[in-house]
């Protein structure tokens, strides 16, 4: 059994209480672009609006700038974009630094925050995250934060996206180090958002031990990991009493790049222990079986959702066996995240909520 729904928000008896957008604090854009935005509220598909708003130079066919002239063939020169940020980002070091020595070069480094973002609505942010995007000089920002989140940010402070996406060049994991280092030694406030919490399969970790170890502080703010802005969104307890004693974050992503990293199903596989599945999609069809296999129940209640809170939200709801079929028919792509788990029936969207439910509960 499946049921793909639109988020409550859309439909037309929703009392929508949170998805209103807030009020941008930022100049409008200097021109609006129509280039394939699609409906995604991440901001890996409005980079180039993104570069836009903070003046990022573009080069024109005839070697003059222009604020405003995307090039004809945008998608090769989107891979290059970022490399037209470097001397923009090189004069922006340089000023910080002048600014720096005038004041007799011997203040401090500046601050670095990891500041999680949640999963996209931006009322999950906490009030320390946007206070201190408000007053961030950079931020370097992931595929994952939302666009309504970039629009707290000020007006001055310059907005980098170091995203990692397929097929798309963009910053390795080293050079995002660099950028921290360089513009936390020259004074600046920096800010890294990341999507959910940083801490969470965010590798918020790996950049913290790098800056620290270069004698750097790091002050991290926590965000709403998918995991508990998602569950919320769709009234499902992680844990409850009598049902889940336990959950468990898991990645379906191989480091590797391998398909089957799945070591943990065989520990994994607990009917009393709600899992969710961060960057699953392509390893559940392997997942799932391997659950079943160690003996997970076939019926177990799972639910899959794309963009999860946000206005484009989708979720798909099925039997642990019928799970990953139901995905492919619908074609739900990133960012999707998937609760497996008899708390799942607990939803008021689950398809057979009475029967199942009470089913569920133990009678003590
Ligand atoms: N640090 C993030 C996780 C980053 S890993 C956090 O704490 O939430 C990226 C994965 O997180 C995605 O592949 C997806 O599985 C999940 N995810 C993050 N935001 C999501 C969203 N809005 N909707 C669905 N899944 C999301």
């Amino acid at each position: 059994m499946a049921l793909v729904a639109r988020p409550r928000s859309l439909s037309a008896s929703s009392s929508s209480h949170h998805f209103r957008k807030p009020v941008p604090l930022n100049p409008r854009p200097i021109c609006s672009l129509h280039i394939n935005s699609s409906s995604s509220p991440f901001t890996e598909k409005h980079s180039v609006e993104r570069y836009q708003r903070d003046q990022w130079l573009y080069k024109n066919q005839f070697g003059r700038t222009s604020l405003c002239s995307i090039p004809p063939d945008f998608n090769s020169t989107r891979e290059n974009d970022i490399a037209l940020q470097l001397p923009e980002l090189k004069k922006l070091l340089q000023v910080l630094r002048e600014k720096r020595e005038s004041k007799g070069g011997n203040c401090g480094p500046g601050n670095v925050f990891l500041v999680g973002t949640g999963p996209g609505d931006p009322e999950l942010l906490t009030l320390k995250a946007v206070r201190v995007i408000q007053s961030a000089d950079l931020l370097l920002y992931d595929r994952l934060v939302s666009n309504d989140v970039l629009d707290l940010v000020g007006p001055d402070a310059r907005l980098l996206y170091v995203g990692k996406t397929a097929g798309y060049h963009s910053r390795t994991q080293e050079e995002i180090h660099e950028l921290l280092l360089n513009f936390a030694e020259a004074g600046a406030t920096v800010v890294r958002l990341k999507g959910g919490d940083p801490l969470v399969f965010g590798r918020g970790g790996e950049e913290m031990d790098f800056l620290q170890q270069q004698g750097i502080e790091v002050n991290v703010i926590p965000g709403i990991t998918a995991a508990s802005g998602i569950a919320a969104e769709l009234g499902i307890p992680l844990t409850h009493r009598g049902i889940a004693n336990s959950v468990r974050f898991l990645t379906g992503h191989s480091r590797k790049g391998g398909t089957d990293p799945l070591f943990v199903a065989e520990n994994a596989a607990d009917p009393d222990t709600t899992l969710v599945v961060y960057m699953g999609l392509s390893t559940l069809p392997s997942l799932a079986q391997k659950l079943m296999h160690h003996g997970l129940p076939s019926n177990t209640p799972a639910v899959a959702v794309e963009r999860g809170t946000t206005p484009q939200q989708r979720k798909v709801f099925a039997e642990l066996k019928d799970l990953a079929n139901e995905i492919a028919s619908v074609e739900l792509v990133s960012p999707t995240l998937i609760i497996i788990g008899k708390v799942v029936a607990l939803s008021p969207s689950w398809p057979h909520p009475l029967k199942e439910a009470s089913c569920l509960v133990e009678v003590k």
